[in-house]
């Protein structure tokens, strides 16, 4: 049943994103580009030894712990952290936030699909400029007047990183814009822009545990910044909801952070198996985007994007697929473990279109 007119005319509706299935039942889960090794052994520790009885208690409003190891990690002072439930608790703050103008918002046209959402949302306008034929980001494109710049690198559902000269420039075209570089799969790729927040006070740059640090079900994602604009997004927060993170998130993820070699031998084994696989699929026939993230953006020039999909999925395999016209040939496939992409391989081999 719908909802009245005279009701509807006064609530605030909004096409929602629509989250990749998490499936109850067990199967190769290569569709929500989570990573498939454990968190840090710290992870299990600090979890282990959480009193219940402090569950009593508000949380450090300021996710204290979180921010500093956070802030040692990278380098940065405590007070250019911001730490959310997410990085999309994040980025939809930074939207909020930072884009408050009559001008256009600008990001690409396939990008990640929450951005489009929270413009709805928060009645910001925006233009998508086209993705090249290669799917790249066209960086002129983004020399326009505008309300502030979003753009994932690596790009999703791309995969596609562009190296730092194309994000300085266009910060150096952009100098009285916002311009958010969301970093969710940087680590698999090669330099963070965070280097440049101090050369450029209109940058910030947001990361998530969600990928590189195993940790996608604890929800907790950051922005770095200027101490300026972390005081605007931290005013909006308290205004929003003071106790975002939760005291597990917090400890949890300050032991993450800090165990730099687990991190890194986890991203190394991710990044074998990713050129694996690319060696493998491109011996299947399929053709790829260079992938610079956790997952590969593919295609088979003799097959439909849907049929495969759908087979894959009655096969166990689940893979991320959008009807969207520039991309419905394309399947993004998380890189899972070897033993996961063998079961992908074998599949593939076998597998003979046939029309249903
Ligand atoms: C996964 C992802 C996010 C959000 O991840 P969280 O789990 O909310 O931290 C943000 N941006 C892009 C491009 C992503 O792929």
């Amino acid at each position: 049943m719908a909802v009245r007119e005279e009701l509807l005319k006064n609530i605030r509706t909004v096409e929602p994103y629509v989250p990749g299935e998490q499936p109850q039942e067990k199967v190769i889960k290569l569709n929500t580009n989570e990573n498939p090794y454990p968190p840090a052994p710290g992870v299990k520790k600090e979890l282990d030894s959480l009193d219940p009885a402090d569950f009593r208690l508000y949380p450090d409003p300021a996710s204290g712990v979180l921010v500093k190891a956070l802030a040692e990690n990278y380098g940065v002072r405590e007070d250019q952290i911001f730490v959310g439930v997410g990085s999309d608790d994040v980025l939809s703050l930074c939207f909020l936030t930072f884009f408050n103008s009559e001008k256009p918002v600008l990001f690409p046209d396939i990008t990640y699909s929450f951005y489009k959402v929270w413009a709805q949302l928060y009645r910001i306008p925006y233009e998508c400029p086209p993705l090249d034929r290669d799917f790249r980001i066209v960086r002129t494109d983004y020399y326009r007047e505008n309300g502030g710049i979003i753009f994932p690198n690596p790009n999703a559902p791309t995969a596609i990183y562009e190296g730092l000269d194309f994000v300085e420039d266009i910060l150096r075209h952009n100098r009285d814009s916002i311009v958010i570089v969301d970093e969710a799969y940087v680590d698999f790729a090669g330099e963070s822009a965070m280097g440049l927040i101090g050369k450029y006070d209109n940058l910030i740059v947001t990361q998530t545990f969600s990928k590189s640090r195993s940790m996608a079900g604890m929800r907790i994602g950051y922005a770095v910044s200027s101490p300026d604009l972390i005081r605007c997004l931290n005013d909006v927060k308290y205004s929003f909801n003071s106790y975002t993170m939760s005291r597990a998130a917090l400890v949890c993820g300050a032991a993450a952070v800090r165990d730099r070699d687990y991190f890194e031998e986890n991203i190394k084994k991710i990044k074998e198996t990713r050129e694996r696989a690319k060696r493998e699929l491109s011996g299947l026939g399929f053709e790829f985007t260079d992938s610079g993230a956790n997952f590969l953006f593919v295609r088979h020039p003799e097959y439909d994007g849907t049929r495969l999909f759908t087979r894959l999925k009655e096969a166990g395999i689940y893979v991320r697929h959008w009807e969207d016209e520039r991309i419905r040939q394309y399947l993004r496939i998380t890189v899972g473990t070897d033993e996961e992409m063998e079961k992908l391989f074998e599949f593939l081999r076998d597998y003979e279109e046939t029309e249903t």
